[in-house]
This record gives structure tokens, sequence and C-alpha cells, in this order.
């Protein structure tokens, strides 16, 4: 159990420090700051607001220059090399990748990072051809579940079950050919989270009932998913890392 206090702030030489503060079962404090700057704080019960402080005081300047180094990381523009340490987006979720040399070509996923193992040498390209692999392997899974639920959704209106097709596209984030019962998406999508790959897969599934986007279309796009605007703005602006 956990109770999210709210934001809370310190002011360490004029610069504010903006946290948010979790009630939980730790032993005494701790402080992490995510990928895009939020610092989180959680504490006992026992401990009171003076000691969290001064604690955040303690590490401020931790604090601060983990937060200009965020502040870098987050005005590059992502490579498209795959190294150890490299940022990579999985569901949604952002892990650090770990390329190692091994006896067979395998990628394995931890709770945070992602561990490529290639045959003998660093080659940039074979880490990615090994990496782009098992993504897909990922995406027909994945992606065969979520057509399948939002299919479910969708099934009063009598639309095909359409068969899946996975490619990675530049420009768009899926396609669907309706004469033939077919929806292309991109393998790309495997990088945000689910909510949206559900919102891409209704997308297309519409066009099964209306084949552009006049209101019509919108019409049901709103009634099975009214929050899909907010899904497509996430989709666009997270989770890029830059690779294929
Ligand atoms: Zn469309």
């Amino acid at each position: 159990m956990s109770i999210v206090l709210s934001r809370q702030q310190i002011e360490y030489f004029g610069i504010p420090i903006e946290y948010e503060l979790t009630i939980k079962k730790v032993k005494n404090l701790n402080v992490r700051i995510n990928e895009e700057g939020k610092i989180f704080v959680s504490a006992n019960k026992n401990i009171s607001n003076e000691q969290i402080k001064s604690f955040l005081e303690s590490k401020a300047e931790w604090i601060i220059q983990k937060m200009a180094e965020l502040e870098r990381y987050n005005a590059q523009k992502p490579d498209n090399e795959i190294y150890t340490g490299k940022r990579l987006y999985f569901l949604g979720k952002a892990y650090s990748a770990v390329v190692e040399e091994g006896n067979r070509n395998f990628v394995e996923k931890t709770d945070d990072t992602i561990i490529i193992t290639v045959l003998s040498g660093y080659d940039s390209e074979k880490i990615k051809k090994v990496y782009k692999k098992w993504l897909i392997s990922q995406c027909e899974v994945i992606f065969k579940t979520v057509v399948d639920n939002v299919y479910s959704m969708v099934r009063e209106e009598n639309i095909p079950l359409p068969e899946i097709h996975i490619r990675n596209m530049k420009t768009r984030w899926g396609s669907c050919k309706v004469s033939s019962d077919l929806i292309t998406l991109n393998m790309q999508l495997i990088k945000t989270d689910i909510k949206c790959i559900e919102q891409v897969v209704l997308h297309e599934l519409i066009h099964f009932i209306v084949p552009n986007h006049s209101q019509n279309f919108y019409y049901y796009l709103n009634k099975y998913m009214p929050d899909w605007k907010e899904r497509k703005q996430a989709m666009e602006e997270k989770y890029k890392d830059g690779i294929f």
C-alpha cells in the first residue's frame, strides 16, 4: 500500500526542487529521478516532513547535477546506434541497452535493461539486425493480442477480423487494405504503450466501416475510444529512440 501525498517543494539556494512524496513501506527515505526529470521521494510513515526536507537538501547537489544531465540528454535527438547505455523504448517504457558478446545471437529483457548478445564483434549493423529480429517477434505476439482485443470492441459493426502485416514504416503508424481484409502495422509501434497501439488498430479497423476520414469516421472513433486524441498525442511525442 502506498499513498501519494502531493507535490511538494524545497528551495536550495534559490533553486526550486519540486517532488512527489509517497508514503510507503520503505526503510527510511528514497529519492528517484525519472527520465523526464520528475523527482519522486518515498518515505515511511514515521519520517517527519522536516527530516524529508533536510534529506533532500543533503541530496540537492546531486539532484541538480542529474537534472542538468537529463536536460542535455533530452535536448539531443536520439542517435540511431545501439550501444551499452543507449535508451531503448519497449511498450512505453524506457530501457537501458546492454550489448554483449556471446556464443549465440539473442535478446533478453529484464526490468530495466534490454540485453543484446551478439556472436563475436561489436558490429553496429549486426547488433541492430539481432535486435530487429527480436522486436519483430515481439510485435507478432503483442499486435495480434491488441488486434483481437480491439476487434472484440467493434465486433457488432460486422467488420472482418483482418490479417496483420508488420513493416518498418517511416511516415505512418498503420494502413489498411479493405479489399484484402488486411491491416499493416508499423513495427515502431512496439515502442509505444498498449493504449497507443490500440488507438492505431482501432483507427484502421474503423476504415473497414468508413474508408475515408469523414465526420462519420470520427463518429465511430469517438464512440469506441473517446480518448483517442490523447493516445495519439502521446504516441507522437514520446517513445522515440532513433532505432530503425
Ligand atoms: Zn486513416
